[in-house]
């Protein structure tokens, strides 16, 4: 169910849960300030989720309020992950849904990180 990204942050959002270790999952990298982990149900060989430490909803949200150490951060670590994973050379995609039109279903903030074959087109 996508959700509202103008709602404020849900301290029991699954991701906020995740980031806590309430709930398992599979990391590949965490620093100050994000953490990254394999998506539950990949769709493509690499699927990985990247979330920022911080409280933040959404894109909307990160852009507008986080502070340039923590948005330096997180793209910082996209792009760790990203060469990790020798995911640079044969190319990849990251995609951020944004609520409700964009099909956010978890309100944390969270890039996912697609390769391991060719992508294709882009779909609207
Ligand atoms: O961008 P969107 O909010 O739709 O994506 C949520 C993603 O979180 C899905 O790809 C889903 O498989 C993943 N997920 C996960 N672990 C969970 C719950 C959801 O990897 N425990």
């Amino acid at each position: 169910m996508p959700i509202d990204a103008t709602l404020p942050y849900d301290d029991q959002n699954i991701f906020a849960r995740i980031l806590r270790g309430e709930i398992p999952s599979t990391r590949v990298y965490e620093d100050d300030h994000a953490v990254a982990f394999h998506d539950i149900a990949p769709a493509a060989p690499v699927h990985i989720l990247v979330i920022p430490r911080g409280r933040y909803v959404s894109w909307d949200d990160f852009s507008a309020h986080a502070s340039e150490a923590e948005i330096a951060g997180f793209i910082r670590a996209i792009g760790r992950v990203a060469r990790d994973h020798q995911l640079v050379a044969p190319g990849y995609r990251i995609l951020a849904n944004v609520g409700a039109h964009g099909g956010q279903e978890v309100p944390h903030l969270h890039v996912h990180l697609f390769g391991g074959r060719p992508l294709g087109p882009m779909l609207a």
